[in-house]
């Protein structure tokens, strides 16, 4: 398909092979076309014309110049709605704009509108938005498949074409796992790389923007605008960002992969396993030297995580009363009142339930036994990853459980759903890369996603590594 990167769309815009406006109404066509798939939440061809007008008038030498995006609806828009998926935040309408989302503006992108999550990012099948499920694009005919989640709108928008690039969060697993279920490249940079400042907090130790694109060559060119420090955020790391897509190298000759022994696990299905050995058979091809490697707190990522995010959320959560953002009920008639059923008609289920979770283990008499063992745990997985890169360079693990599952499936078993996240939340508490890629193929044909991390900061390395398996993929 012809425009499908930004690499090729660049060239063509800058070499006035076509109009910024010609280049958006292709998407802005296919958008229409498969408004079925629910991918956006919000999309105003009026609202793109002005910003369309607005690049064209300008003299500035953008990096994007014309680049369709989706923006996930976590980041705050100056000049769109942000509802993080929740009634909670219907109709809100932010005054500012996200640090990354400014950058992307900054360099001439267009944002073709807002794409559809999770609830405050809670989830992992896009099921949970009160604005509906997305459909995954690759869905065979006759089947709906879940795109993956948090950030399944942006997922299937980069995977239907309807966009070039797309931003993401991923607190544990929101950016990988999407981008495995629907067949496209999606990175969780290094905590502290992109500035969470306007971006709607879900858990604030653990969330980080990142993106996702049909290539990598495309997701080092996004990566590096949306990536630099920002005094804004306290977690913000201040250091130099390096040109990710200059610097692409796909030798990786003489680099030392890891494979954990402890994401050998008994249930994953058997093709999930084969894409991981070709991925691992294709690394040797090029040289890489393969070594068994342990990380031995593994099995505790998981719990851990489902106490430390709910934790931090039920605090994030506790401004969202009806008194100064969004939805309020028309119920109530006092103060408690309304704070009560403004919380409990404007939050879904899932956001209702780690709430509790979140306030449970946080409370007097629990904390010392959930909240602080979480945080030990958290300690003891971060140095797993430390001594596992004393070994090796890159590790290499498929990124989710299984391929993208029909809607309805695992609903009613939340347990079944936060199993989804099992090889991307040891990541997560450590702070490190990761990148999910797409490798090889399900037994049903349906796109598989295979998952690089490395050390704090080393993104250039996952880029690499995901190079060479795009270019020698099964
Ligand atoms: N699926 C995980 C959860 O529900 C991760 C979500 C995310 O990374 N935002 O918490």
């Amino acid at each position: 398909m012809e425009f499908n990167t930004i690499t090729e769309s660049l060239e063509k815009i800058n070499s006035n092979k076509i109009s910024i406006v010609e280049l958006n109404d292709i998407f802005i066509n296919r958008i229409k076309k498969n408004k079925n798939l629910n991918a956006f939440i919000y999309f105003d061809e009026e609202n793109i014309s002005q910003q369309i007008k607005k690049i064209q008038s300008s003299k500035k030498n953008f990096k994007l110049k014309g680049i369709p995006l989706a923006i996930k609806d976590l980041f705050c828009t100056k000049n769109m709605p942000t509802t993080a998926g929740s009634k909670i935040l219907q109709n809100f309408q932010p005054s500012y704009e996200s640090h990354v989302s400014q950058k992307l503006l900054d360099q001439g992108s267009i944002f073709l509108g807002k794409a559809n999550c999770d609830e405050f990012a809670m989830g992992s099948a896009t099921n949970t938005s009160y604005y509906g499920n997305t459909i995954n694009p690759i869905s065979p005919r006759g089947s709906q498949l879940v795109p993956g989640g948090s950030s399944g709108g942006s997922a299937a928008a980069v995977a239907a074409n309807l966009c070039l690039g797309a931003t993401g969060t991923d607190t544990g697993g929101s950016i990988r796992q999407p981008a495995s279920f629907c067949g496209v490249v999606g990175i969780k940079p290094t905590y502290g790389l992109c500035s969470r400042w306007g971006i709607i907090a879900f858990a604030s130790s653990l969330d980080q923007a990142g993106v996702f694109a049909n290539n990598i060559a495309d997701t080092a060119i996004l990566l590096r605008e949306i990536a630099g420090y920002d005094n804004k955020d306290s977690t913000s790391a201040n250091r130099e960002i390096p040109n990710y897509f200059e610097n692409l190298n796909q030798d990786m000759s003489g680099k030392v992969v890891g494979v954990p022994k402890e994401y050998i696990l008994p249930d994953i299905p058997e093709d999930i396993s084969k894409i991981w050995e070709q991925a691992i058979k294709s690394l040797e091809r090029g040289g890489v030297k393969v070594k068994n490697i342990s990380l031995p707190h593994t099995k505790y990522a998981l719990p851990a995580y489902y106490i430390i995010a709910p934790a931090e959320a039920s605090s994030n959560l506790a401004r969202y009363d009806g008194v100064r953002y969004g939805f309020r009920s028309e119920e109530g008639t006092s103060l408690d009142e309304m704070y009560e059923l403004t919380r409990s008609e404007g939050f879904g289920k899932e956001v209702k339930r780690r709430v509790l979770i979140g306030t449970y283990v946080l409370s007097a008499g629990y904390y010392e036994a959930y909240y602080m063992k979480a945080q030990k745990v958290r300690r003891l997985i971060s140095n797993d990853f430390n001594e596992a890169f004393n070994e090796c360079d890159f590790i290499l693990t498929p990124t989710a459980p299984s391929p993208a599952f029909p809607i309805g499936e695992k609903e009613d078993d939340p347990i079944k759903m936060y199993l989804n996240d099992i090889f991307t939340v040891p990541a997560s508490l450590a702070g490190i890369p990761g990148i999910s890629i797409p490798f090889g193929k399900s037994q049903n044909g349906l796109p598989l996603g295979i998952q690089l991390l490395s050390k704090h900061f080393d993104e250039q390395l996952v880029l690499n590594a995901g190079l060479y398996l795009e270019k020698n993929n099964v």
